[in-house]
Formats: C-alpha cells, sequence, structure tokens
C-alpha cells in the first residue's frame, strides 16, 4: 500500500489536525463526514495528487465545495475540499465565465453584472457552480435558457487514473455527455467553462397567500392553469411552508403557513404585470407581493432561501402531467397537518428544459417537478422519509424519475434519477473511466 508523507503538506488535513473539522463545515449539518485525509486542494495539481494517493491506497473519494449537496453520513477515504478554488474569469466577448471548483453562484453573478452578463444560477446564491451544473442546474431562468449543464463549453476533470484532461463536446464527447447529468461519478471537476446570458434586469418576485385560509389544493388548481397562459420567458414555482414559529422568525411570519408563487420574466414590467394579472384576480388578496422590476442583482430575494447552516433531507420527482389534485393533495398532507415540517416546492417546467442536449441531464419531456424539503428533526432521516412516501404517493401516477440536484442526504437511494437508457450508458461509461468506483462518496452510479 502507498504511504503518503503529509507531515509537512499544508493542503493535507487527518483527524484531529488543526483546521480539520473547519474544512468539513458546511451548508448541510445533518449528516456528518469523518475521512481519514482531508486533500484541502488549492490547484488542479493538488486534486491530482490526492487522486494518485486514494487510486494507489484504494480509498474511496468524495468531494466538498459548499456542503449544500452531502450525499450521506460517510467515515474513512479521502474527501476533496475544493473551497478555496475560487476562480472566477469573465470573458465578457465570448459571454463565458471560467470557474474554479469552488466558485459560487454568488460570485459569477457579482463579476459578471458589470459586462452586462448574467449567469444561469439557480435561488441561492451561496450554492456551488460545479455541483449544481454536473446535476443539470435548474435555473430562475430555466424555462428561457434551459438547464445550466446544456450551456457548458469545456470541463477540467480529473479521473481515476488521476489524469486532468479537459473535456469538451469535440475532444471527448461521450466523457462530456456524462459528466454533465452524472454528478461526481467520472471524475472530480478542477474548472468548468460555461455560458452567461445578456441579462440586467428582471420582473420578479413573490405573492404569498395564507395557506390556512385559501384551501391550498386551489391554489394548486390555480396556478397550475395560470402557468399555461405564459411564455417560456417566464420561469415560476410555488412553494409551501409552515413558518417556525420562533423568535428569530420576523413577527408577521411566525407559524403562518404561507403558500407563495415565486416568479421570474425577462420581458418588460409592463408585458409582466399583463402576464400576472389573471393569477392576481384568481387568488385574490396577497398576504405580501414582492413582485416588481428588480435589477438581476437582487434575484436571490425571489426565493430568499434561508443562508445559514442547517440539517435537511429532501426528495423529488418529476411529473409528466399537471394533476393538480394529486399536487394538491401532496401539498395538503405536507402542510399544517403534517408531523413535522416540510417545505414543498412545486416547479413549472417545459420551454427550454425540454430541448434536446448533449448531455446526460434526463427527463427533458417531463412538465413538472415536485421537491421536498424536510428539516431533520428527532425522527431523522427515516422520519422523513416515511413523510416523503406518503406524500409523493398522491402523484405516484405521473411520476417519472427524481431529480439528482434536488436529493438531499439520500445518497444511499438512486433508484430514478435517470432513466434507463442514460443509467446503462452512464454505468458502461463508469466502468471504462472509475473501474475501481474511487468516486462512490455520492449519487454512486456503479
Ligand atoms: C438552499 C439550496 C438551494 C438550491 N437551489 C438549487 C437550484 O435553484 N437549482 C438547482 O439545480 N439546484 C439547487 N440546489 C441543489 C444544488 O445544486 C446541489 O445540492 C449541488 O450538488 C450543490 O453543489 P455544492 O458544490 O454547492 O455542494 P457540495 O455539497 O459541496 O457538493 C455537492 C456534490 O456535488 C459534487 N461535486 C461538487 N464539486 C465537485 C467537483 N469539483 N467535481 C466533482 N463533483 C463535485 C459532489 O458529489 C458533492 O457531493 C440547491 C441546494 C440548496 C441547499
Amino acid at each position: 500500500m502507498t504511504t503518503h508523507d503529509d507531515s509537512h503538506d499544508p493542503h493535507t488535513l487527518r483527524p484531529g489536525d488543526p483546521g480539520y473539522d473547519e474544512e468539513l463545515a458546511g451548508f448541510q449539518t445533518g449528516f456528518t463526514q469523518r475521512p481519514d485525509m482531508i486533500s484541502a486542494a488549492a490547484t488542479a495539481d493538488d486534486v491530482v495528487a490526492a487522486v494518485a494517493y486514494a487510486a494507489d491506497a484504494h480509498l474511496p473519494i468524495g468531494v466538498q465545495a459548499t456542503g449544500h449537496g452531502l450525499p450521506d453520513t460517510s467515515t474513512g477515504g479521502v474527501l476533496i475540499s475544493t473551497r478555496r478554488m475560487t476562480e472566477v474569469r469573465v470573458d465578457a466577448g465570448a459571454r463565458t465565465v471560467r470557474v474554479g471548483a469552488g466558485a459560487t453562484w454568488g460570485a459569477v453573478a457579482r463579476a459578471a453584472a458589470p459586462h452586462g452578463l448574467a449567469p444561469l444560477n439557480g435561488s441561492a446564491p451561496s450554492v456551488g457552480v460545479v455541483g449544481y451544473t454536473l446535476g443539470g442546474g435548474l435555473g430562475i431562468l430555466a424555462r428561457e435558457f434551459g438547464y445550466t449543464a446544456d450551456h457548458v463549453r469545456a470541463l477540467d476533470v480529473v479521473t481515476a487514473d488521476a489524469v486532468p484532461r479537459h473535456v469538451t463536446a469535440d475532444s471527448d464527447p461521450e466523457l462530456f455527455w456524462g459528466l454533465l447529468g452524472g454528478g461526481a461519478n467520472l471524475g472530480v471537476v478542477t474548472s468548468l467553462e460555461v455560458g452567461l446570458v445578456p441579462v440586467t434586469r428582471l420582473y420578479g418576485g413573490s405573492l404569498a397567500f395564507d395557506g390556512r385560509e385559501t384551501d391550498v389544493a386551489g391554489i394548486v388548481a390555480a396556478y397550475t392553469d395560470w402557468t399555461s397562459t405564459v411564455p417560456s420567458t417566464l420561469t415560476s414555482s410555488l412553494a409551501a411552508l409552515v413558518h417556525p414559529d420562533v423568535p428569530a422568525m420576523p413577527p408577521h411570519l411566525r407559524g403562518r403557513y404561507l403558500v407563495s408563487v415565486r416568479i421570474a420574466f425577462t420581458g418588460t414590467a409592463q408585458e409582466g404585470a399583463r402576464l400576472v394579472a389573471p393569477l392576481r384576480a384568481a387568488l385574490g388578496e396577497p398576504v405580501t407581493d414582492t413582485v416588481r422590476e428588480m435589477p438581476y442583482g437582487d434575484s436571490p430575494t425571489i426565493h430568499a432561501d434561508p443562508d445559514f447552516p442547517h440539517p435537511y433531507y429532501g426528495d423529488s420527482v418529476f411529473l409528466d402531467h399537471a394533476d393538480a389534485a394529486g399536487i394538491g393533495e401532496l401539498f395538503t398532507l405536507s402542510g399544517p397537518a403534517a408531523d413535522g415540517m416540510h417545505v414543498v416546492q412545486l416547479n413549472h417546467l417545459g420551454g427550454a428544459l425540454s430541448r434536446p442536449a448533449p448531455n446526460a441531464v434526463p427527463y427533458r419531456s417531463a412538465g413538472w417537478l415536485v421537491r421536498i424539503l424536510s428539516p431533520l428533526g428527532e425522527g431523522g432521516r427515516e422520519a422523513a422519509r416515511a413523510h416523503h412516501a406518503r406524500a409523493f404517493a398522491a402523484v405516484a401516477d405521473h411520476t417519472v424519475g427524481r431529480s439528482l440536484n434536488f436529493a438531499f442526504g439520500g445518497g444511499d437511494r438512486t433508484e430514478g434519477l435517470h432513466d434507463p437508457d442514460t443509467r446503462k450508458r452512464l454505468a458502461d461509461l463508469k466502468a471504462a473511466y472509475d473501474p475501481a468506483n474511487l468516486f462512490r462518496r455520492n449519487y454512486n452510479l456503479r
């Protein structure tokens, strides 16, 4: 077995070393990792060295940037921490950005804005660009521009043989296909080049309704009806949660069950107001209304995701059809009557998301994605899972699969994350590039 003399290596941390626990700290606090070695990588060469060490020693490899998508609890092996690899370089002429493995969407949005450009980021600026994009990347403008993975031009990746490779759709079409949608199974991405879009402003925000006063199934039905009237330049979702009754919550939200429509539209404010008017007419007076003209930099306020680390378990299902009755039942089951807190979200898909692309992002014809995110309480993952099983049963007849990006803490379950043909093709690639399954601290597609 190969030994690794890291006694003088500032990039290597072992249990008990100063900085070991801090290096592991991330957004998800519900699952713990205790690797035998952390490679606190600063460069692609550090990643090559860590992969070579793990390959020689037959150790499993995990990767962490921000810790939003931690797959599970784990012990032993090698963890490659990419948080220092924060390069963000915008090429305004080419409308692309090259990012290091540790870059976040917030950093990219800030770098792109002075050039009149925006990235295809999701709801939270603290999420990592690479982890998000390898899982597809469902952005706030997704119906207009498609999955973020569809805009990737090139990836630098270290495969299990510790070889760094520059991968484009031309240089290695099959590996390019599999990296985008296959998650972390085929290598450690050290940098990525992805397209930006000429967007500087939006008409968007959130309309929140009181779910205790209004029948939530009725809101679901009105929302799904309304989506059939909007163009693909309007991306929206519906979210419901009972806000915790704790002092940290603003008084007007404490204990309240709010059901919110979140909207991002790149057309004019006048046209946006015209498109949203029928929804307002159908749903009546909202509790809060933040829909407005805004600079793109304010777009994180649309979803207002929590920005503090916490424990959570999450899962999702793609639906082929807007089964408003089934979705309404799922929302009702997960509302105030449920055991524990559950955040339910319904994303309207279609538009550019259904366009084919040379990557492994599946379920392009799905019309809807339903997500449940459950903060972990006393019953832990099993209690959250039992609730999810009951709730997702309400839409079973229209379920076609699950989303890799919205599986949180469920690394022991990979069924349905890809359709059978995509899964088979990914498994063949995995067998060719990682026959020893070194990259298995993930949603493993052995
Ligand atoms: C609050 C919140 C909001 C979110 N919003 C959206 C959204 O709007 N749209 C969307 O599509 N997703 C969204 N996500 C999901 C998010 O995209 C995934 O959880 C993603 O995996 C997070 O990547 P990360 O690097 O931030 O997290 P990490 O936990 O650091 O990484 C997650 C996983 O990605 C893989 N990975 C990370 N870096 C690399 C690398 N360099 N090479 C190979 N594999 C790597 C690893 O498997 C790792 O376990 C959200 C998640 C949260 C918690």
